[in-house]
């Protein structure tokens, strides 16, 4: 298996630190608000990383923290009037939430930064002891200039970062690059006691403490948004390879970035979505499909059109499973020369730095074959099984019986049968009998059909987004 290294900028062979293992660690977010779908991309995209080194055999632990606190945390505790505590458990909620609705595995460890507070004191005095660290009235930082590798990962030299640099500026650094690894409290901000007084440790800090503790000194994979690289991941390496003087991470991996219709995606811009709001409106499906079709290192580009595209390719998959009767059959076949020679080809790709790209026009390949009427009904059957068996490997097909059936088009009887609530729920609310008018409207949508007041009368619609 080859993957690409950012720190060596090419592809290498994969070793694992432990054979047969497979421990990675994925930035996780700061949970002072929703998640954009510029997030989801990341989520996506190590959810299939991970489930790919599963499916070759390795038994892996995924480790993705939580950050919960941070000045950002403070500043919308504000915004919201609510303390910070409040914050962080309103969106760690909608965050696990919407992992889910992404039919994202959860990761085997979810640390929250507040739990590893003592550990991240004892690491910053550690790296005081060893010289890499001061501090300033209060608040400790990373003197750069004293590793000597700085900015290996991002290509960055000191040199160069000196040369128009934005930096805030601040006096107590002895270099406008060290980077806060211990912030002195503000008044009424949350805090902890410390050698250096009370305050809290930075962000960078967070993720060197947490991902050692949970996948030891050096473990295989760190991986994050392509944004991250600098100075966050940069940081990382600094303080964790000044800890234990060697590398800590094997193989770094970024995920590219995902634009608006060409643009940055921003607040100010008004081109800014939330994964949540997206997932109300498409099933999690072709939002994945919408990021498996590019190269994980690839720049993405979101709009509602290509959203539309994906669901519709999703559906043309399901369609294969429909048209061979998949939920109904009892024994698959095995495979044979046609369908093992596709799934090789399926292991080459995904092989090559994870080309999810190319592992879906294959899909498409076994749902083609699945389709294909000149094919014998066994052999269209083990196409069928190979769809849903690599399928899955991406995360699609997630509840499978209950989409298959659940996609069927009402007609005949059950339409009568509609008519005829939407009569009884008509009789209710003449009644005023709301209660009943109103389960009549919930139990049906509870079903994917979608009731519609007109001045007309009551309209119904199987809801298109509930179904792929
Ligand atoms: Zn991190």
């Amino acid at each position: 298996m080859k993957i690409y290294n950012t720190l060596s900028r090419q592809k290498e062979e994969f070793i694992p630190v432990e054979a047969g293992k497979v421990k990675m660690y994925n930035c996780g977010p700061t949970v002072y608000n929703y998640f954009h779908i510029g997030n989801a991309r990341n989520l996506v995209v190590f959810d299939v990383i991970r489930r790919y080194f599963q499916f070759r055999g390795y038994e892996v632990s995924y480790a993705q923290n939580i950050t919960d606190i941070d000045d950002k945390i403070i500043a919308q505790s504000i915004t919201e009037g609510i303390p910070t505590d409040e914050v962080t458990r309103k969106y760690i909620t909608a965050f696990l939430e919407d992992l889910d609705k992404l039919d994202v595995n959860p990761p085997d460890y979810q640390p929250r930064a507040t739990q590893y507070i003592s550990q991240m004191i004892n690491f910053i005095r550690a790296l005081e002891e060893k010289g890499y660290a001061y501090e300033a009235e209060g608040d400790v930082y990373f003197a750069v200039e004293k590793f000597a590798a700085y900015g290996k990962l991002s290509g960055k030299k000191l040199v160069d970062l000196k040369v128009g640099a934005r930096v805030e500026e601040n006096e107590q650094k002895r270099y406008p690059f060290d980077f806060t690894l211990w912030k002195k409290a503000k008044p009424g901000e949350p805090k902890w006691q410390s050698p250096w007084g009370e305050g809290r440790p930075g962000w960078h800090t967070e993720c060197v403490v947490m991902s050692r503790d949970l996948l030891g000194e050096t473990f295989d994979i760190h991986g994050g948004g392509n944004d991250l690289v600098f100075p966050h991941h940069e940081n990382e390496i600094a303080q964790g390879e000044a800890y234990c003087g060697h590398p800590t991470v094997n193989y770094w991996l970024h995920n590219g970035f995902l634009n608006i219709e060409g643009e940055k995606m921003s607040k100010s811009a008004g081109n800014f979505f939330i994964a949540r709001d997206v997932l109300q409106k498409y099933p999690a499906e072709a939002i994945r499909y919408f990021f498996l079709s590019k190269h994980y290192r690839s720049p993405i580009d979101f709009n509602e059109e290509i959203i539309q595209q994906s669901l519709a390719a999703v559906k043309t998959l399901y369609s294969a499973l429909k048209d061979v009767d998949y939920l109904n059959q009892q024994d698959l076949p095995e495979y044979s020369e046609a369908q093992q020679k596709l799934k090789e080809q399926f292991l080459d790709v995904m092989d090559d730095d994870f080309n999810t790209a190319r592992a879906i026009a294959l899909l498409f390949e076994a749902g083609k074959e699945a389709r294909n009427k000149d094919n014998s009904e066994e052999d269209r059957l083990r196409f069928a099984r190979l769809l849903v068996e690599l399928g899955s490997v991406l995360g699609f097909f997630r509840n499978l019986a209950e989409k298959l059936s659940a996609g069927e088009d009402i007609s005949g009887k059950t339409a009568s049968l509609i008519e005829l609530l939407l009569t009884y729920r008509q009789d209710f609310k003449k009644e005023k009998n709301w209660q009943w008018a109103d389960k009549i409207r919930n139990d049906l949508k509870e079903l994917g059909i979608n009731l519609k007041d007109t001045p007309q009368g009551t309209e119904w619609g199987i809801d298109e987004n509930a179904k792929v």
